[in-house]
């Protein structure tokens, strides 16, 4: 007898279903903004990552409108086929400023920049060494490089010593991957103790700063500005679409790295360049970045006056240590996760509840932005202390 060869796709969703893992997409409506309208009922906005508040700036706005009147609205091919608009090579260059490396090449995603970087940069005869925690393109990146991938556990430096003294030597290149900024837990990697693990025992380092740019170190530059690290040997990933408001990815680091991506990166060479309006976007995003640093210090401002009402509060939530505008608070199951996120929007808060398969253990994830007021932040301090956490 045959069978339904799709059948099993309903049965897995049913099962989805019954974990509380279903997920589905609510529809905002408006500029975006620290409050919004989220189907309908205005809400104040802790489930954005537009770090600095550009995404909805009229500056921005304006430089896409500009872009797209010279430009058009499609870069009609990938850039080496099809060439690429001074645009491309402006926003490259401020990058390679910002980040103080030597060059940048900017990709359509910085999920596709991940895949692209890693999979160009070691294959079947190498190491990856990953973080357990480290963000899905990361992962995923490895998985397509064909290299030999370790996991190691969280942050966890004695036991990547380990793995290197007793894996290292069996492979020819070997990579050490993390995020900077861990994107479900806001804690930062411990940078400093990676570069001498990297450099003692000859491996390559690459770090993720999709939460970092525009959001850590005296500029922005992110976390290997933070932990004074500039200018030494990293791979430095970021995405446009974060503190940048845009769309779109890229890779920093020598005109080496650089120009090898260019040649040998899938994910860059095979696709369509990025778009005037992305690229116009989120090069107004850095030069106001750069001109106006009192948008990181109102993050900072705001970041730390929300742990202080939540200390003095709330002293029983379980909040995951944090050192970004990440603020994550642990619950028992996907099922109270999904609970406390439903009696938040309720209340006017709009905060995701992040279950697995994300994450391992549930939680509500607030991203703190900088266009917060305070009083954004006292009315979810009020709301969390008058919810019912045992259901
Ligand atoms: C968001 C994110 C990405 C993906 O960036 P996109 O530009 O949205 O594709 C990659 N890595 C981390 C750690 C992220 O948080």
């Amino acid at each position: 007898m045959l069978t339904n060869p799709y059948a099993w796709i309903e049965e897995s969703l049913a099962t989805i279903h019954r974990a509380d893992w279903y997920r589905s997409v609510q529809t905002i409506h408006g500029l975006p903004s620290a409050t919004v309208l989220l189907e309908g009922q205005e809400v104040i906005n802790f489930a954005s990552n537009d770090y600095l508040g550009l995404a909805g700036d009229q500056r921005l706005i304006v430089a896409v409108a500009a872009a797209v009147q010279e430009y058009g609205t499609g870069s009609t091919g990938s850039r080496l086929l099809s060439g690429h608009r001074e645009l491309h090579r402006d926003l490259e260059v401020a990058i390679a400023s910002l980040k103080q490396t030597e060059d940048v090449v900017v990709f359509s995603s910085g999920y596709l920049a991940n895949l692209g970087a890693i999979a160009a940069l070691v294959g079947k005869r190498d190491l990856i060494l990953s973080d357990q925690y480290n963000h899905s393109s990361l992962k995923n990146g490895a998985i397509l490089s064909g290299a030999t991938v370790i996991e190691y556990p969280h942050c966890d430096v004695a036991t990547l010593l380990t793995r290197l003294h007793q894996q290292r030597q069996d492979y020819r290149r070997c990579l050490i991957v993390t995020d900077s900024v861990f994107s479900m837990d806001g804690d930062l990697c411990p940078l400093p103790a990676l570069l001498e693990l990297a450099e003692e025992f000859s491996c390559m380092l690459l770090i993720d700063e999709a939460h970092a740019t525009g959001v850590l170190g005296t500029t922005g530059a992110g976390c290997v500005e933070h932990f004074g690290c500039t200018g030494r040997q990293i791979i430095q990933i970021g995405t446009l679409s974060k503190a940048l408001g845009s769309l779109g990815g890229y890779v920093a680091g020598s005109t080496a790295l650089i120009d090898f991506l260019r040649n040998r990166a899938p994910t860059w060479i095979y696709t369509t360049a990025l778009s005037p309006a992305d690229t116009a976007a989120a090069l107004a995003a850095i030069n106001i970045m750069q001109q106006e640093p009192q948008r990181r210090v109102q993050l900072w401002r705001n970041v730390n006056y929300l742990k202080q009402l939540l200390q003095q509060h709330l002293p029983n939530l379980k909040l995951l240590p944090s050192e970004s505008p990440i603020l994550c608070f642990q619950l028992p199951n996907a099922t109270d996760a999904l609970k406390v996120g439903h009696q938040l929007r309720c209340a006017g808060i709009f905060a995701p509840a992040i279950r697995p398969p994300t994450v391992t253990t549930s939680r509500i994830r607030l991203s703190v932005i900088a266009t917060h007021q305070e009083g954004h932040l006292e009315k979810l301090v009020e709301v969390l202390c008058v919810i019912n956490f045992d259901g």
